[in-house]
């Protein structure tokens, strides 16, 4: 048996085989596919994503640089076309039923080699544009969820670490659990693993081996731990633990139905952060007093494309519908530094963590802000519906999104579509200048929702992604809890409501502090909420 030790960021213990991620292109795996005519299809799908990020680098390089170095970008378009390339793959997945990212790199290989041999030396040079073009293939091939495609079993899946797209498209009934080399405990893949009920063991370093694939271990995202190979001593304990933490589960279904107060009466709103409609039966069986965050980006992250109005609007019909008479804030998408997305065409920035991402996007692309918009007031007459706005930094900012609406409120009104006009509005306190002067942000909205994830990285200046960091990326910080005090002092001032929606919200050692503070409402990972009202009922 061989123990690695990494950091549990999601609770839970199961058993499984090991898969390590494909991602490595020293080891492209050879599988053999169920469906090809679907793996063929996915193959095209991934070949016309390939030919619009050639065609935006094209259009990019002739300003930039000019139409002759642009040419390239055209070449590489060609050669995605190229008759005998595509047939070759196509033989390798349709009739021998491979795996793409096998057929491709198999393809690129060959194809490579008859380059290298020709006696032209022009012509010789451009087997390096075929190991472009492929890798594009290959980059674009590895973001989609196949990897589990080939697995009969639910497994383990383990890698260097996982995007924030990749969790998201990664099929969850195949996953017993996430184990990465990388990755910290605020990361959004540990926060969209814990929200997805998924036990995770990040940062386990080089000792994560991909020669452990296919071996059969126990995750421990409690203590954070692989056990490659448990002994039968080992499995025996661990079923031990397992069963105690499902008695300890089976014995919080008592405070079902129960108020979320404490012994002298004091009310806090013990609502769920959620990443889709999938999580709301996570939120219903744990008896959600509400939804207090609604990751929408997430709907971003699962398309190819924005995803237009109408489909953002039966979605948020469809989670107000489900949870009925409860409060539903959705935040508006939060898109850039970790979450990104090839449609969006972001521009690689030296600080995506201080870039264009959230609400600073969408006021600078309106057009993708006001489908959202629309989307949520239409969606509004269907529940009881909030919606926040994520990493403000000024009134201003606040202000011109209040314009926004007026604006989309309009356009419904001409158009006689209903919508609701006492949706309440509120703003993520997440960087410390929000937080500074949210005396004067009070003033604007309803409600302050504090997300202590960004608010941590950007007080205490540490990348919340770098496990490195991880002992000066302390929540716990007196800057970071003063400003919380700060946040709530002035939005009851100001006759404002404040809850916390960042993982502190769930750290049982800090309720007795929050309720202290008068917080209004904690809103945490759906597993989270019956164990915080047992701790506030005790206070
Ligand atoms: C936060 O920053 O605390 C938060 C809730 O938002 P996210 O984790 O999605 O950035
Ligand atoms: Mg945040």
């Amino acid at each position: 048996m061989e123990c690695i030790k990494g950091k549990g960021v999601a609770r839970g213990i199961v058993m499984g085989k090991l898969l390590f991620s494909q991602r490595d292109r020293t080891n492209i795996s050879k599988q053999k596919v169920e469906i090809p005519k679907e793996e063929y299809e996915r193959y095209h799908r991934a070949k016309e994503k390939a030919k619009s990020q050639l065609e935006v680098l094209y259009e990019k390089a002739l300003k930039e640089v000019g139409e002759s170095a642009a040419q390239i970008f055209v070449i590489h378009q060609t050669l995605l076309e190229d008759v005998e390339y595509e047939s070759h793959v196509k033989q390798m997945i349709l009739e021998q039923g491979y795996n793409a990212e096998y057929a491709v790199n198999a393809t690129s290989e060959l194809f490579q080699d008859m380059f290298r041999n020709l006696e032209d030396e022009y012509i010789k040079e451009r087997f390096s544009d075929v190991e472009d073009i492929s890798k594009r293939l290959l980059d674009i091939l590895f973001e989609t969820k196949t990897e589990l495609s080939g697995e009969r079993e639910p497994v383990i899946i383990c890698g260097d670490d996982f995007a924030p797209s990749e969790t998201i498209q990664m099929d969850k009934n195949k996953i017993l659990a996430i184990c990465t080399r990388q990755g910290s405990a605020s990361s959004h893949t540990a926060i969209l693993a814990k929200t997805m009920n998924l036990p995770a063991v990040v940062a386990c370093g080089e000792a994560l081996e991909k020669f452990y694939d296919g071996k059969v271990a126990i995750v421990d995202g409690y203590d954070g731990i692989i056990y490659i190979d448990p002994d039968e001593e080992t499995v025996k304990q661990l079923r031990m633990k397992r069963d105690d933490a499902l008695k300890r589960k089976i014995h919080l279904q008592d405070l079902k139905g129960k108020e979320s107060v404490t012994k002298n009466g004091q009310k806090v709103w013990v609502c769920a952060n959620v990443g889709g409609l999938n999580d709301i039966s996570r939120v219903k069986e744990n008896d959600g007093e509400g939804i207090g965050l609604f990751r929408s980006e997430v709907l971003y992250l699962e398309s190819s494309d924005y995803p237009k109005e109408e489909e953002q609007f039966l979605c948020y019909k469809k989670i107000l519908q489900e949870m009925g008479e409860k409060k539903v804030i959705i935040r508006t998408m939060d898109i850039g530094a970790d979450k990104k997305i090839d449609y969006f065409h972001l521009e690689k920035e030296e600080n995506p963590a201080l870039g264009l991402r959230a609400i600073r996007l969408c006021l600078e692309r309106p057009e993708i802000f006001k489908t959202q918009l629309r989307a949520l007031y239409r969606a509004s007459v269907y529940g009881k519906l909030g919606i926040m706005f994520p990493m403000i930094t000024s009134v201003e900012e606040v202000q011109e999104i209040k314009e926004q609406i007026d604006r989309v409120q309009q356009e419904l009104s001409e158009e006689h579509i209903q919508f609701d006009k006492g949706v309440e509005l509120g703003i993520m306190i997440e960087t410390p200048a929000a937080a500074m002067i949210s005396d004067l942000l009070a003033e604007e909205v309803d409600f302050f929702s504090i997300g202590s994830n960004d608010l941590t990285q950007y007080a205490l200046a540490v990348d919340r992604q770098n496990q490195k960091l991880e002992r000066y990326c302390n929540p716990h910080h007196l800057g970071v809890l003063r400003m919380i005090e700060m946040v709530v002092i002035n939005a009851h001032s100001r006759g404002k409501w404040a809850g916390i929606c960042g993982e502190l919200a769930g750290d049982l050692t800090l309720t007795e502090y929050f309720v202290r503070l008068q917080i209004d409402e904690l809103s945490v990972v759906p597993s989270m909420i019956l164990p915080l009202r047992e701790k506030i009922r005790s206070l």
